[in-house]
Protein backbone atom coordinates (compact mmCIF):
# COMPACT_ATOMS: atom_id res chain seq x y z
CA UNK A 1 0.00 0.00 0.00
CA UNK A 2 0.56 3.59 -0.41
CA UNK A 3 2.15 3.70 3.29
CA UNK A 4 5.61 2.91 2.61
CA UNK A 5 6.09 5.33 -0.27
CA UNK A 6 4.50 8.18 1.89
CA UNK A 7 6.93 7.23 4.81
CA UNK A 8 10.07 7.51 2.91
CA UNK A 9 8.74 10.78 0.97
CA UNK A 10 7.94 12.11 4.33
CA UNK A 11 10.89 14.61 4.87
CA UNK A 12 11.35 15.88 1.66
CA UNK A 13 11.74 19.34 1.71
CA UNK A 14 10.41 20.41 -2.23
CA UNK A 15 8.86 17.81 -4.55
CA UNK A 16 7.61 18.64 -7.72
CA UNK A 17 4.30 17.62 -7.93
CA UNK A 18 4.33 15.86 -11.26
CA UNK A 19 7.48 13.67 -10.08
CA UNK A 20 5.61 12.71 -6.89
CA UNK A 21 2.68 11.79 -9.34
CA UNK A 22 4.40 9.17 -11.29
CA UNK A 23 6.13 8.24 -8.13
CA UNK A 24 3.46 7.53 -5.48
CA UNK A 25 0.37 8.21 -7.57
CA UNK A 26 -1.89 10.49 -5.36
CA UNK A 27 -0.27 12.19 -2.19
CA UNK A 28 1.74 15.49 -2.59
CA UNK A 29 4.16 16.90 -0.31
CA UNK A 30 5.37 19.81 0.55
CA UNK A 31 7.11 21.23 4.08
CA UNK A 32 6.29 21.46 7.08
CA UNK A 33 7.56 25.14 8.22
CA UNK A 34 5.36 26.58 10.90
CA UNK A 35 3.07 26.07 13.60
CA UNK A 36 -0.74 27.23 12.50
CA UNK A 37 -3.93 25.70 13.38
CA UNK A 38 -3.54 21.80 12.60
CA UNK A 39 -6.81 20.51 10.52
CA UNK A 40 -7.42 18.33 7.77
CA UNK A 41 -9.70 20.35 5.18
CA UNK A 42 -11.39 18.42 2.52
CA UNK A 43 -11.72 20.81 -0.61
CA UNK A 44 -12.70 20.55 -4.63
CA UNK A 45 -10.45 21.99 -6.86
CA UNK A 46 -10.68 22.46 -10.54
CA UNK A 47 -7.62 22.54 -12.85
CA UNK A 48 -7.10 23.19 -16.43
CA UNK A 49 -4.62 21.26 -18.36
CA UNK A 50 -1.90 24.49 -18.51
CA UNK A 51 -2.27 24.59 -14.92
CA UNK A 52 -1.94 20.18 -14.66
CA UNK A 53 1.44 21.11 -16.40
CA UNK A 54 2.69 23.32 -13.80
CA UNK A 55 5.04 21.39 -10.45
CA UNK A 56 2.73 22.17 -7.14
CA UNK A 57 -0.42 23.39 -8.86
CA UNK A 58 -2.54 22.00 -6.21
CA UNK A 59 -0.92 23.21 -3.30
CA UNK A 60 -0.88 27.00 -4.86
CA UNK A 61 -4.89 26.37 -5.49
CA UNK A 62 -5.31 25.03 -2.16
CA UNK A 63 -3.65 27.43 -0.19
CA UNK A 64 -5.67 30.26 -2.19
CA UNK A 65 -8.87 28.33 -1.52
CA UNK A 66 -8.14 28.49 2.24
CA UNK A 67 -6.25 31.48 2.54
CA UNK A 68 -3.80 30.10 4.14
CA UNK A 69 -0.04 30.19 3.12
CA UNK A 70 1.33 27.43 0.71
CA UNK A 71 4.07 26.65 4.12
CA UNK A 72 0.97 25.88 6.00
CA UNK A 73 0.03 22.92 3.59
CA UNK A 74 2.02 19.85 5.05
CA UNK A 75 0.74 17.49 2.73
CA UNK A 76 -2.29 16.80 0.06
CA UNK A 77 -3.73 14.00 -0.17
CA UNK A 78 -6.19 13.44 -4.15
CA UNK A 79 -9.27 11.69 -2.59
CA UNK A 80 -11.02 11.60 -6.01
CA UNK A 81 -9.74 12.84 -9.59
CA UNK A 82 -12.20 13.21 -12.77
CA UNK A 83 -12.20 15.18 -16.00
CA UNK A 84 -14.70 16.92 -17.43
CA UNK A 85 -14.50 17.20 -21.03
CA UNK A 86 -17.85 18.30 -22.04
CA UNK A 87 -16.40 21.88 -23.22
CA UNK A 88 -13.33 22.75 -25.29
CA UNK A 89 -11.81 23.75 -22.25
CA UNK A 90 -10.72 20.37 -20.76
CA UNK A 91 -10.67 20.44 -16.62
CA UNK A 92 -9.73 17.95 -14.27
CA UNK A 93 -11.72 17.99 -11.18
CA UNK A 94 -9.81 16.95 -7.86
CA UNK A 95 -11.14 16.34 -4.71
CA UNK A 96 -8.08 16.50 -2.04
CA UNK A 97 -7.74 16.31 1.74
CA UNK A 98 -5.63 18.99 2.77
CA UNK A 99 -3.37 18.80 5.53
CA UNK A 100 -2.30 21.82 7.58
CA UNK A 101 -0.05 21.45 10.11
CA UNK A 102 -0.88 18.01 10.31
CA UNK A 103 0.85 14.42 9.56
CA UNK A 104 -0.68 12.58 6.41
CA UNK A 105 -1.38 8.87 8.27
CA UNK A 106 0.70 6.53 7.04
CA UNK A 107 -1.90 3.36 6.79
CA UNK A 108 -5.13 3.14 5.23
CA UNK A 109 -8.60 2.84 7.88
CA UNK A 110 -8.86 -0.80 6.09
CA UNK A 111 -7.25 -3.78 7.78
CA UNK A 112 -7.33 -7.14 7.08
CA UNK A 113 -7.27 -9.41 9.97
CA UNK A 114 -6.29 -12.72 8.32
CA UNK A 115 -6.40 -15.88 10.58
CA UNK A 116 -4.81 -18.97 10.82
CA UNK A 117 -7.85 -21.05 9.95
CA UNK A 118 -5.73 -24.66 8.52
CA UNK A 119 -7.51 -26.53 11.45
CA UNK A 120 -11.09 -24.30 10.96
CA UNK A 121 -14.41 -25.26 10.20
CA UNK A 122 -14.95 -25.55 6.59
CA UNK A 123 -16.66 -23.68 4.06
CA UNK A 124 -16.82 -24.59 0.14
CA UNK A 125 -16.59 -22.28 -2.63
CA UNK A 126 -17.16 -23.63 -6.23
CA UNK A 127 -15.60 -20.81 -8.19
CA UNK A 128 -12.68 -18.55 -8.26
CA UNK A 129 -13.44 -15.78 -9.63
CA UNK A 130 -14.11 -12.56 -8.19
CA UNK A 131 -17.21 -13.39 -6.06
CA UNK A 132 -14.81 -16.86 -4.98
CA UNK A 133 -11.53 -15.29 -4.35
CA UNK A 134 -13.35 -12.25 -2.03
CA UNK A 135 -15.93 -15.33 -0.20
CA UNK A 136 -12.47 -17.31 1.01
CA UNK A 137 -10.67 -14.15 2.14
CA UNK A 138 -13.32 -13.34 4.21
CA UNK A 139 -14.19 -16.66 5.83
CA UNK A 140 -10.12 -16.29 7.11
CA UNK A 141 -11.02 -12.81 8.38
CA UNK A 142 -13.54 -13.95 9.77
CA UNK A 143 -12.21 -17.68 11.46
CA UNK A 144 -13.50 -20.34 8.70
CA UNK A 145 -11.34 -22.34 6.51
CA UNK A 146 -12.07 -21.85 2.40
CA UNK A 147 -12.14 -24.94 -0.03
CA UNK A 148 -12.08 -24.06 -3.48
CA UNK A 149 -12.86 -26.11 -5.90
CA UNK A 150 -12.09 -24.49 -9.34
CA UNK A 151 -12.55 -26.29 -12.55
CA UNK A 152 -9.82 -23.80 -14.74
CA UNK A 153 -5.92 -23.97 -14.26
CA UNK A 154 -3.90 -21.30 -12.07
CA UNK A 155 -3.11 -17.71 -13.97
CA UNK A 156 -0.02 -19.12 -15.60
CA UNK A 157 -0.91 -22.66 -16.75
CA UNK A 158 -4.26 -20.67 -18.13
CA UNK A 159 -2.27 -18.30 -20.56
CA UNK A 160 -1.35 -20.89 -22.36
CA UNK A 161 -4.94 -22.23 -23.10
CA UNK A 162 -5.94 -18.08 -23.86
CA UNK A 163 -2.84 -18.22 -26.55
CA UNK A 164 -4.13 -21.75 -28.05
CA UNK A 165 -7.69 -19.72 -28.63
CA UNK A 166 -6.14 -17.03 -30.35
CA UNK A 167 -3.78 -18.97 -32.72
CA UNK A 168 -5.09 -22.38 -32.88
CA UNK A 169 -9.20 -21.68 -32.58
CA UNK A 170 -9.59 -24.07 -29.68
CA UNK A 171 -11.15 -23.69 -26.71
CA UNK A 172 -10.48 -25.70 -23.79
CA UNK A 173 -13.90 -25.95 -21.93
CA UNK A 174 -12.24 -25.34 -18.67
CA UNK A 175 -9.70 -22.86 -19.14
CA UNK A 176 -10.35 -20.04 -21.33
CA UNK A 177 -10.93 -16.36 -21.12
CA UNK A 178 -13.79 -17.02 -18.74
CA UNK A 179 -12.58 -20.17 -16.24
CA UNK A 180 -9.54 -20.39 -14.60
CA UNK A 181 -8.15 -18.64 -11.46
CA UNK A 182 -9.59 -15.69 -11.08
CA UNK A 183 -12.49 -16.32 -13.34
CA UNK A 184 -13.71 -14.21 -15.67
CA UNK A 185 -12.20 -11.39 -13.58
CA UNK A 186 -8.28 -12.43 -14.51
CA UNK A 187 -8.37 -11.34 -18.30
CA UNK A 188 -11.17 -8.88 -18.10
CA UNK A 189 -9.90 -4.85 -18.60
CA UNK A 190 -10.18 -4.67 -14.72
CA UNK A 191 -12.73 -1.20 -15.05
CA UNK A 192 -13.75 -0.98 -11.40
CA UNK A 193 -17.17 0.62 -11.75
CA UNK A 194 -20.10 -0.29 -10.51
CA UNK A 195 -23.58 0.59 -9.95
CA UNK A 196 -23.74 -1.88 -6.60
CA UNK A 197 -23.05 0.75 -3.67
CA UNK A 198 -25.76 0.18 -1.58
CA UNK A 199 -24.50 -4.07 -1.26
CA UNK A 200 -21.16 -3.63 -0.05
CA UNK A 201 -17.95 -1.45 1.05
CA UNK A 202 -16.64 -1.11 -2.30
CA UNK A 203 -14.22 0.90 -0.48
CA UNK A 204 -12.75 -2.13 1.08
CA UNK A 205 -13.26 -4.53 -1.94
CA UNK A 206 -10.58 -1.36 -3.52
CA UNK A 207 -8.39 -1.57 -0.70
CA UNK A 208 -7.96 -5.08 -0.16
CA UNK A 209 -7.30 -5.23 -4.33
CA UNK A 210 -4.16 -2.49 -3.72
CA UNK A 211 -3.20 -4.26 -0.39
CA UNK A 212 -2.94 -7.23 -3.20
CA UNK A 213 -0.96 -5.45 -5.32
CA UNK A 214 -3.00 -3.10 -7.69
CA UNK A 215 -2.37 0.74 -7.94
CA UNK A 216 -3.39 2.93 -5.05
CA UNK A 217 -4.08 4.77 -8.22
CA UNK A 218 -7.55 2.87 -7.86
CA UNK A 219 -8.44 4.38 -4.82
CA UNK A 220 -8.59 7.88 -6.85
CA UNK A 221 -9.82 7.88 -10.05
CA UNK A 222 -13.51 8.68 -10.67
CA UNK A 223 -13.09 5.50 -13.38
CA UNK A 224 -10.86 3.28 -11.79
CA UNK A 225 -9.20 0.97 -13.74
CA UNK A 226 -6.43 -1.78 -13.08
CA UNK A 227 -5.65 -3.39 -16.63
CA UNK A 228 -5.73 -6.76 -17.80
CA UNK A 229 -1.89 -6.85 -17.47
CA UNK A 230 -1.61 -5.97 -13.46
CA UNK A 231 -4.98 -8.58 -12.81
CA UNK A 232 -3.08 -12.00 -13.08
CA UNK A 233 -0.29 -11.01 -10.61
CA UNK A 234 -2.96 -9.16 -8.00
CA UNK A 235 -5.06 -12.75 -8.41
CA UNK A 236 -2.02 -14.18 -7.83
CA UNK A 237 -1.62 -12.59 -4.22
CA UNK A 238 -4.71 -13.68 -3.48
CA UNK A 239 -4.41 -17.21 -3.89
CA UNK A 240 -0.92 -16.85 -2.18
CA UNK A 241 -2.85 -14.91 1.13
CA UNK A 242 -5.59 -17.63 0.72
CA UNK A 243 -2.79 -20.49 1.21
CA UNK A 244 -0.76 -19.09 3.76
CA UNK A 245 -3.31 -18.57 6.24
CA UNK A 246 -4.01 -22.09 5.96
CA UNK A 247 -7.13 -22.02 2.95
CA UNK A 248 -7.35 -24.62 0.44
CA UNK A 249 -7.56 -24.36 -3.37
CA UNK A 250 -7.72 -27.37 -5.79
CA UNK A 251 -7.71 -26.51 -9.23
CA UNK A 252 -8.94 -28.37 -12.56
CA UNK A 253 -11.67 -29.93 -9.98
CA UNK A 254 -14.51 -29.13 -11.43
CA UNK A 255 -18.07 -29.57 -9.80
CA UNK A 256 -20.59 -31.78 -11.26
CA UNK A 257 -23.15 -32.49 -9.48
CA UNK A 258 -24.00 -32.42 -5.13
CA UNK A 259 -26.18 -34.66 -2.80
CA UNK A 260 -29.14 -33.21 -0.79
CA UNK A 261 -29.67 -34.80 2.29
CA UNK A 262 -33.25 -33.80 4.21
CA UNK A 263 -33.27 -30.20 2.47
CA UNK A 264 -29.48 -29.64 3.30
CA UNK A 265 -26.50 -29.89 0.85
CA UNK A 266 -24.44 -32.69 1.83
CA UNK A 267 -21.84 -33.53 -0.34
CA UNK A 268 -20.22 -32.41 -3.76
CA UNK A 269 -18.62 -34.36 -6.70
CA UNK A 270 -15.83 -33.51 -8.51
CA UNK A 271 -15.51 -34.51 -12.68
CA UNK A 272 -12.35 -36.84 -11.29
CA UNK A 273 -15.00 -39.05 -9.39
CA UNK A 274 -13.58 -37.54 -5.98
CA UNK A 275 -16.26 -36.59 -3.62
CA UNK A 276 -16.61 -34.38 -0.76
CA UNK A 277 -18.54 -33.79 2.16
CA UNK A 278 -19.91 -30.21 2.73
CA UNK A 279 -22.24 -28.12 5.23
CA UNK A 280 -21.74 -24.63 3.24
CA UNK A 281 -21.06 -24.09 0.08
CA UNK A 282 -20.96 -20.81 -1.84
CA UNK A 283 -21.97 -21.31 -5.21
CA UNK A 284 -20.02 -18.85 -7.25
CA UNK A 285 -19.52 -20.47 -11.09
CA UNK A 286 -20.27 -17.01 -13.00
CA UNK A 287 -22.39 -16.36 -15.85
CA UNK A 288 -20.37 -19.17 -18.37
CA UNK A 289 -21.15 -22.41 -16.34
CA UNK A 290 -23.78 -23.90 -18.38
CA UNK A 291 -23.64 -27.39 -16.89
CA UNK A 292 -24.46 -25.60 -13.54
CA UNK A 293 -27.47 -24.18 -14.48
CA UNK A 294 -28.33 -27.54 -16.56
CA UNK A 295 -27.71 -29.41 -13.35
CA UNK A 296 -29.97 -27.68 -10.74
CA UNK A 297 -32.44 -27.29 -13.52
CA UNK A 298 -32.22 -31.37 -14.29
CA UNK A 299 -32.74 -32.06 -10.17
CA UNK A 300 -35.67 -30.28 -10.05
CA UNK A 301 -34.24 -26.94 -8.50
CA UNK A 302 -35.73 -23.80 -8.70
CA UNK A 303 -34.22 -21.28 -10.99
CA UNK A 304 -35.74 -18.03 -12.82
CA UNK A 305 -35.38 -16.69 -16.17
CA UNK A 306 -34.08 -13.15 -15.84
CA UNK A 307 -33.80 -10.54 -18.34
CA UNK A 308 -30.46 -9.56 -19.91
CA UNK A 309 -28.84 -7.49 -23.03
CA UNK A 310 -26.88 -8.93 -25.86
CA UNK A 311 -25.70 -7.57 -28.98
CA UNK A 312 -21.95 -6.57 -30.91
CA UNK A 313 -19.03 -4.95 -30.03
CA UNK A 314 -17.84 -2.24 -32.54
CA UNK A 315 -14.63 -1.32 -32.96
CA UNK A 316 -12.82 2.36 -33.65
CA UNK A 317 -9.57 4.17 -33.72
CA UNK A 318 -8.94 4.96 -30.22
CA UNK A 319 -8.19 8.41 -32.28
CA UNK A 320 -11.75 8.95 -33.69
CA UNK A 321 -13.02 8.80 -29.73
CA UNK A 322 -10.49 11.08 -28.62
CA UNK A 323 -11.24 13.37 -31.24
CA UNK A 324 -14.75 13.88 -30.60
CA UNK A 325 -14.61 13.70 -26.50
CA UNK A 326 -11.30 16.01 -26.33
CA UNK A 327 -12.81 18.40 -29.11
CA UNK A 328 -9.18 18.15 -30.91
CA UNK A 329 -7.56 16.79 -34.17
CA UNK A 330 -4.80 14.31 -34.58
CA UNK A 331 -3.34 13.45 -31.00
CA UNK A 332 -5.22 14.12 -27.87
CA UNK A 333 -2.94 15.84 -25.44
CA UNK A 334 -0.20 14.02 -23.35
CA UNK A 335 -1.87 14.40 -20.14
CA UNK A 336 -5.52 13.31 -21.55
CA UNK A 337 -5.96 9.15 -20.88
CA UNK A 338 -7.42 7.64 -23.92
CA UNK A 339 -11.34 8.91 -23.63
CA UNK A 340 -14.31 6.94 -23.24
CA UNK A 341 -18.14 7.07 -23.77
CA UNK A 342 -20.89 5.46 -22.12
CA UNK A 343 -24.31 5.55 -24.85
CA UNK A 344 -28.25 4.89 -24.50
CA UNK A 345 -30.47 5.42 -26.75
CA UNK A 346 -34.34 3.30 -26.23
CA UNK A 347 -35.37 2.17 -29.53
CA UNK A 348 -39.31 0.63 -29.71
CA UNK A 349 -39.17 0.42 -25.90
CA UNK A 350 -35.90 -1.30 -25.63
CA UNK A 351 -32.35 0.03 -24.34
CA UNK A 352 -29.75 0.03 -26.81
CA UNK A 353 -26.55 0.86 -24.77
CA UNK A 354 -22.80 1.51 -24.71
CA UNK A 355 -21.34 -1.98 -21.94
CA UNK A 356 -17.90 -2.26 -21.05
CA UNK A 357 -16.44 0.12 -23.04
CA UNK A 358 -12.37 -0.61 -23.48
CA UNK A 359 -10.64 2.77 -24.89
CA UNK A 360 -6.67 1.53 -25.93
CA UNK A 361 -8.15 -1.96 -25.74
CA UNK A 362 -8.41 -4.96 -27.44
CA UNK A 363 -11.56 -7.33 -28.55
CA UNK A 364 -11.34 -11.20 -26.92
CA UNK A 365 -12.81 -14.27 -27.98
CA UNK A 366 -14.68 -15.44 -24.43
CA UNK A 367 -16.09 -18.57 -25.76
CA UNK A 368 -15.79 -21.17 -23.07
CA UNK A 369 -17.00 -24.18 -25.69
CA UNK A 370 -15.74 -24.82 -28.90
CA UNK A 371 -18.69 -24.58 -31.79
CA UNK A 372 -19.51 -20.86 -30.40
CA UNK A 373 -18.21 -17.21 -31.12
CA UNK A 374 -18.53 -14.66 -27.98
CA UNK A 375 -16.60 -11.42 -28.06
CA UNK A 376 -15.42 -9.07 -25.04
CA UNK A 377 -12.94 -6.11 -24.73
CA UNK A 378 -10.25 -5.58 -22.48
CA UNK A 379 -7.77 -3.18 -21.91
CA UNK A 380 -3.79 -2.45 -20.55
CA UNK A 381 -3.41 -0.31 -17.39
CA UNK A 382 -2.28 1.81 -20.11
CA UNK A 383 -4.94 1.62 -22.43
CA UNK A 384 -2.54 2.45 -25.31
CA UNK A 385 -3.54 0.26 -27.78
CA UNK A 386 -4.36 1.46 -31.48
CA UNK A 387 -8.43 0.77 -30.44
CA UNK A 388 -11.08 1.27 -28.83
CA UNK A 389 -13.83 -0.82 -28.35
CA UNK A 390 -17.21 -1.32 -26.72
CA UNK A 391 -20.30 -3.60 -26.40
CA UNK A 392 -23.14 -2.22 -27.86
CA UNK A 393 -25.91 -4.53 -26.52
CA UNK A 394 -29.91 -4.45 -26.68
CA UNK A 395 -32.05 -4.73 -23.60
CA UNK A 396 -33.75 -8.50 -24.14
CA UNK A 397 -37.10 -8.47 -22.23
CA UNK A 398 -37.15 -12.68 -21.49
CA UNK A 399 -40.85 -12.74 -20.74
CA UNK A 400 -41.82 -10.66 -24.22
CA UNK A 401 -39.11 -10.92 -26.21
CA UNK A 402 -38.31 -14.92 -26.27
CA UNK A 403 -41.70 -16.16 -27.20
CA UNK A 404 -40.16 -18.58 -29.12
CA UNK A 405 -37.87 -19.77 -26.74
CA UNK A 406 -40.88 -20.73 -24.02
CA UNK A 407 -40.74 -24.58 -24.68
CA UNK A 408 -37.30 -24.01 -22.68
CA UNK A 409 -38.84 -22.76 -19.49
CA UNK A 410 -36.47 -21.12 -17.06
CA UNK A 411 -33.57 -21.89 -19.33
CA UNK A 412 -35.06 -19.86 -22.55
CA UNK A 413 -32.43 -17.06 -22.33
CA UNK A 414 -29.70 -19.65 -21.96
CA UNK A 415 -30.84 -21.19 -25.26
CA UNK A 416 -31.32 -17.95 -27.11
CA UNK A 417 -27.63 -16.94 -26.06
CA UNK A 418 -26.14 -20.40 -27.42
CA UNK A 419 -28.38 -19.95 -30.44
CA UNK A 420 -27.03 -16.35 -31.22
CA UNK A 421 -23.31 -17.59 -30.68
CA UNK A 422 -23.69 -20.81 -32.86
CA UNK A 423 -24.78 -18.31 -35.61
CA UNK A 424 -21.65 -16.57 -34.47
CA UNK A 425 -19.40 -19.51 -35.21
CA UNK A 426 -21.19 -20.64 -38.50
CA UNK A 427 -20.65 -16.76 -39.67
CA UNK A 428 -17.41 -16.39 -38.73
CA UNK A 429 -15.88 -19.59 -40.55
CA UNK A 430 -16.50 -22.32 -37.94
CA UNK A 431 -13.65 -21.04 -36.04
CA UNK A 432 -12.99 -18.27 -33.13
CA UNK A 433 -12.93 -15.93 -35.96
CA UNK A 434 -15.54 -13.57 -35.69
CA UNK A 435 -18.52 -12.31 -38.34
CA UNK A 436 -18.02 -8.34 -38.88
CA UNK A 437 -19.19 -5.97 -40.81
CA UNK A 438 -18.42 -1.96 -41.33
CA UNK A 439 -20.37 0.09 -39.23
CA UNK A 440 -22.06 1.77 -42.10
CA UNK A 441 -22.41 -1.17 -44.00
CA UNK A 442 -24.54 -3.07 -40.60
CA UNK A 443 -26.54 0.18 -40.29
CA UNK A 444 -27.26 0.72 -44.14
CA UNK A 445 -28.00 -2.93 -44.73
CA UNK A 446 -25.35 -4.34 -46.80
CA UNK A 447 -22.36 -6.89 -47.03
CA UNK A 448 -18.95 -4.80 -46.30
CA UNK A 449 -16.46 -5.99 -49.61
CA UNK A 450 -14.05 -5.93 -47.07
CA UNK A 451 -13.32 -4.61 -43.58
CA UNK A 452 -11.09 -2.23 -41.01
CA UNK A 453 -8.16 -3.82 -39.44
CA UNK A 454 -8.52 -4.94 -35.76
CA UNK A 455 -7.10 -5.91 -32.38
CA UNK A 456 -9.03 -9.03 -32.74
CA UNK A 457 -6.16 -11.75 -32.60
CA UNK A 458 -8.33 -14.83 -34.28
CA UNK A 459 -9.33 -12.76 -37.23
CA UNK A 460 -12.75 -11.64 -38.76
CA UNK A 461 -14.91 -12.39 -41.16
CA UNK A 462 -17.03 -10.22 -43.50
CA UNK A 463 -20.81 -11.47 -42.59
CA UNK A 464 -24.01 -10.11 -42.84
CA UNK A 465 -24.75 -9.31 -39.60
CA UNK A 466 -27.44 -6.92 -40.59
CA UNK A 467 -29.93 -10.30 -41.25
CA UNK A 468 -27.85 -13.11 -39.02
CA UNK A 469 -28.93 -11.17 -36.11
CA UNK A 470 -32.60 -11.38 -35.11
CA UNK A 471 -34.08 -8.15 -35.58
CA UNK A 472 -35.39 -7.35 -32.35
CA UNK A 473 -31.47 -7.26 -31.69
CA UNK A 474 -30.06 -6.01 -35.23
CA UNK A 475 -33.04 -3.77 -35.80
CA UNK A 476 -32.93 -1.86 -32.65
CA UNK A 477 -29.06 -1.50 -33.46
CA UNK A 478 -29.33 -0.44 -36.06
CA UNK A 479 -31.14 2.65 -35.15
CA UNK A 480 -29.30 2.91 -32.07
CA UNK A 481 -26.29 3.58 -33.93
CA UNK A 482 -27.57 6.50 -35.95
CA UNK A 483 -28.86 8.03 -32.87
CA UNK A 484 -25.22 7.61 -31.42
CA UNK A 485 -23.41 8.95 -34.45
CA UNK A 486 -25.94 12.31 -33.73
CA UNK A 487 -25.08 12.40 -30.00
CA UNK A 488 -20.66 12.07 -31.35
CA UNK A 489 -20.45 13.59 -34.15
CA UNK A 490 -17.92 11.52 -36.22
CA UNK A 491 -18.91 7.90 -34.32
CA UNK A 492 -21.20 6.76 -36.87
CA UNK A 493 -17.76 5.56 -39.81
CA UNK A 494 -17.02 2.96 -41.98
CA UNK A 495 -13.38 3.46 -39.88
CA UNK A 496 -16.01 1.44 -37.68
CA UNK A 497 -16.07 -2.90 -37.41
CA UNK A 498 -19.21 -3.95 -35.63
CA UNK A 499 -18.21 -7.83 -34.78
CA UNK A 500 -20.25 -10.41 -33.45
CA UNK A 501 -21.40 -11.38 -30.71
CA UNK A 502 -21.46 -9.44 -27.68
CA UNK A 503 -23.84 -12.25 -25.75
CA UNK A 504 -22.22 -12.61 -21.83
CA UNK A 505 -23.38 -9.15 -20.72
CA UNK A 506 -24.71 -10.76 -17.80
CA UNK A 507 -26.39 -14.26 -16.68
CA UNK A 508 -29.64 -14.91 -18.86
CA UNK A 509 -30.57 -17.23 -15.50
CA UNK A 510 -31.21 -16.51 -11.63
CA UNK A 511 -30.35 -18.71 -9.15
CA UNK A 512 -33.23 -17.81 -6.65
CA UNK A 513 -32.15 -17.21 -2.66
CA UNK A 514 -33.91 -16.30 0.75
CA UNK A 515 -33.12 -13.32 2.41
CA UNK A 516 -30.63 -15.11 4.63
CA UNK A 517 -29.24 -15.88 0.95
CA UNK A 518 -29.62 -19.61 1.12
CA UNK A 519 -31.46 -21.59 -1.78
CA UNK A 520 -35.20 -21.64 -0.64
CA UNK A 521 -35.08 -24.98 -1.36
CA UNK A 522 -31.24 -26.26 -0.02
CA UNK A 523 -29.94 -25.17 3.00
CA UNK A 524 -26.07 -24.72 3.36
CA UNK A 525 -26.28 -23.58 -0.74
CA UNK A 526 -25.49 -20.04 -1.12
CA UNK A 527 -26.10 -19.22 -4.68
CA UNK A 528 -23.36 -15.83 -5.50
CA UNK A 529 -21.78 -13.29 -7.53
CA UNK A 530 -22.77 -12.95 -11.66
CA UNK A 531 -23.73 -16.53 -11.69
CA UNK A 532 -26.05 -16.45 -9.29
CA UNK A 533 -27.72 -13.33 -11.25
CA UNK A 534 -26.61 -10.89 -7.71
CA UNK A 535 -23.33 -9.15 -10.13
CA UNK A 536 -22.72 -7.30 -13.02
CA UNK A 537 -18.71 -6.79 -12.65
CA UNK A 538 -15.73 -7.29 -10.61
CA UNK A 539 -16.55 -5.74 -7.57
CA UNK A 540 -20.49 -6.24 -7.18
CA UNK A 541 -19.10 -10.23 -7.72
CA UNK A 542 -16.37 -9.40 -4.79
CA UNK A 543 -18.91 -7.50 -2.53
CA UNK A 544 -21.66 -10.79 -3.21
CA UNK A 545 -18.62 -13.38 -2.68
CA UNK A 546 -17.93 -11.46 0.95
CA UNK A 547 -21.73 -11.14 1.96
CA UNK A 548 -22.29 -15.02 1.47
CA UNK A 549 -19.66 -15.74 3.62
CA UNK A 550 -21.04 -13.44 5.97
CA UNK A 551 -24.18 -15.26 6.07
CA UNK A 552 -22.63 -18.65 5.99
CA UNK A 553 -21.47 -17.81 8.96
CA UNK A 554 -24.21 -16.39 10.66
CA UNK A 555 -25.57 -20.03 10.49
CA UNK A 556 -22.75 -22.10 11.23
CA UNK A 557 -22.97 -20.36 14.80
CA UNK A 558 -25.94 -21.05 15.61
C1 LIG B 1 -13.02 -10.16 -21.39
C2 LIG B 1 -13.82 -9.71 -20.20
C3 LIG B 1 -13.71 -8.39 -19.78
C4 LIG B 1 -14.41 -7.96 -18.66
N1 LIG B 1 -14.20 -6.70 -18.19
C5 LIG B 1 -14.75 -6.32 -17.03
C6 LIG B 1 -14.46 -5.06 -16.47
O1 LIG B 1 -13.69 -4.28 -17.00
N2 LIG B 1 -15.05 -4.71 -15.30
C7 LIG B 1 -15.93 -5.55 -14.64
O2 LIG B 1 -16.42 -5.18 -13.58
N3 LIG B 1 -16.22 -6.75 -15.16
C8 LIG B 1 -15.66 -7.15 -16.33
N4 LIG B 1 -15.95 -8.38 -16.84
C9 LIG B 1 -16.94 -9.20 -16.14
C10 LIG B 1 -16.37 -9.79 -14.85
O3 LIG B 1 -15.21 -10.49 -15.15
C11 LIG B 1 -17.41 -10.66 -14.19
O4 LIG B 1 -18.54 -9.88 -13.91
C12 LIG B 1 -16.90 -11.27 -12.90
O5 LIG B 1 -15.73 -11.99 -13.13
C13 LIG B 1 -17.95 -12.18 -12.27
O6 LIG B 1 -17.40 -12.76 -11.15
P1 LIG B 1 -17.91 -14.17 -10.56
O7 LIG B 1 -16.94 -14.55 -9.53
O8 LIG B 1 -19.34 -14.05 -10.18
O9 LIG B 1 -17.86 -15.19 -11.78
P2 LIG B 1 -16.64 -15.61 -12.74
O10 LIG B 1 -15.61 -14.57 -12.79
O11 LIG B 1 -17.28 -16.02 -14.00
O12 LIG B 1 -15.98 -16.87 -12.02
C14 LIG B 1 -16.62 -18.10 -11.96
C15 LIG B 1 -15.56 -19.16 -11.73
O13 LIG B 1 -16.22 -20.40 -11.48
C16 LIG B 1 -15.51 -21.44 -12.14
N5 LIG B 1 -16.46 -22.54 -12.38
C17 LIG B 1 -17.52 -22.57 -13.23
N6 LIG B 1 -18.15 -23.74 -13.16
C18 LIG B 1 -17.49 -24.48 -12.23
C19 LIG B 1 -17.68 -25.79 -11.74
N7 LIG B 1 -18.67 -26.57 -12.15
N8 LIG B 1 -16.80 -26.26 -10.82
C20 LIG B 1 -15.76 -25.49 -10.38
N9 LIG B 1 -15.55 -24.23 -10.83
C21 LIG B 1 -16.41 -23.73 -11.74
C22 LIG B 1 -15.02 -20.80 -13.41
O14 LIG B 1 -13.92 -21.50 -13.93
C23 LIG B 1 -14.66 -19.39 -12.94
O15 LIG B 1 -13.32 -19.31 -12.54
C24 LIG B 1 -15.28 -8.86 -17.97
C25 LIG B 1 -15.41 -10.17 -18.41
C26 LIG B 1 -14.69 -10.61 -19.51
C27 LIG B 1 -14.82 -12.04 -19.97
Amino acid sequence: MFSKKVYLKRYTFFIDELYLKEVIGCSYFCSNLSNFAVMVKEIQLRVTIQEEKQGSILIKKAAHNLGVDEKEINAIKVLRKSIDARKAQIIFNYKIAVYINEQLPESSNYTFNYKNVSSAKEIHIIGFGPAGMFAALRCIELGYKPVVLERGKNVKDRRRDIRAINQFHTVDEDSNYCFGEGGAGTYSDGKLYTRSLKRGDVRRVFENLVFHGATDQILVDAHPHIGTNKLPKVVQNIRETILKYGGEIHFESRVVDFSIKDNKISSIQLQNNKEMAVESVILATGHSARDIYYLLHRKNINLEAKSFAMGVRVEHPQQIIDSIQYHCKGERNELLPAASYSLVQQVKERGVYSFCMCPGGFIVPAATANGEVVVNGMSPSKRNSYFANSGIVVEINVEKDLQKYNQYGVLKGLEFQKDLEKMAFNAGGKTQAAPAQRLTDFVEGRLSPNLNTSSYQPGLNSAPLHTLLPSLIGGRLRTGFEAFGRKMKGYYTAEANVIGVESRTSSPVKIPRKENLEHPQIDGLFPCGEGGGYAGGIVSAAMDGERCVEAAVKLLKK
